[in-house]
């Protein structure tokens, strides 16, 4: 029989956490990640106890704003300088750069992307790869410069890989570009691409649901397909550009001849 004294089970553990958070302390490290599946199952909120407080705070922030009727950041400034703190999701730990979006503060028209992809990335402003020369060139087409409108994405960090934005990624982003929209007010957004869609408007199947008109916090949306798509499938330029036409018609302006 052993001399050593028994140790129960939840001592250990203790002991275990203790050991752990002494470790990392001497890493450097002071905040802890969460799973948000393991908070959600905890039923905590998630921006409560999560790592990168400063993106968990202003989130919860914005969502108690905006339960009482406004935004929690005075511009879209401020917005962006709580998304280039932020922590909230896996994506802050790959990210070069976060990119909150860009443009006229008060535009008639907001683009909504999904994420930034390696330029993006690369210099913290939107769609400035292929894909956003020929965003440009649309808007260009559609008789406005690119400073004209608000460009932005739903996720403000480039997932790894280019791979799609997890649901909870896109979730936990979510917050800034509701914020976005209530100060900037656009009179209509154009939604670019199904997964841009699916984050907004929680719509599947972008083929079927462009060119139809739908809302988002009170503000019209159009969405349509992303210039990636374009670039790999140019004949689909016809169907965007009545989408385009399509939203010009909306908000009074006249209709180029040239698309
Ligand atoms: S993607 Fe959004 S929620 Fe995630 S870390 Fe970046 S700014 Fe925060």
């Amino acid at each position: 029989m052993s001399d050593k004294p028994a140790v129960d089970p939840f001592s250990k553990l203790v002991s275990d956490v203790e050991n752990y958070i002494a470790f990392e302390d001497e890493e450097g490290r002071n905040t802890v990640e969460i799973d948000p599946k393991v908070i959600a199952e905890l039923g905590v909120p998630p921006a409560v106890g999560t790592s990168g407080a400063v993106g968990a705070q202003e989130v919860a922030k914005a969502e108690e704003a905006s339960a009482a009727g406004g935004p929690a950041w005075a511009d879209v400034e401020a917005v962006a300088a709580d998304i280039a703190a932020c922590t909230q999701c896996a994506l802050h730990a790959t990210r070069t750069n976060t990119v909150p979006g860009e443009g006229n503060p008060q535009p008639e028209i907001m683009f909504v992307g999904e994420a930034p992809g390696a330029d993006e990335d690369a210099q913290g402003r939107p769609f400035v790869g292929r894909a956003g020369k020929l965003l440009t060139k649309m808007i260009e087409a559609m008789g406005f410069q690119r400073e004209d409108v608000f460009i932005a994405n739903i996720c403000k960090c480039r997932p790894p890989d280019n791979r799609k934005p997890e649901p909870a990624e896109m979730e936990a982003c979510i917050p800034y570009l509701k914020a976005q929209i209530s100060l900037l007010k656009p009179k209509v957004i154009v939604c670019l691409g199904g997964t841009a869609t699916e984050g907004l408007l929680g719509l599947t199947g972008i083929t079927k649901v462009r060119g139809n008109w739908h809302t988002f916090e009170g503000i019209d949306v159009m969405p349509t397909f992303h210039p990636s798509y374009l670039l790999r499938k140019p004949g689909a330029k016809h169907e965007v550009w009545a989408d385009l036409q399509d939203v010009l018609k909306h908000i009074g302006r006249p209709i180029p001849s040239k698309g």
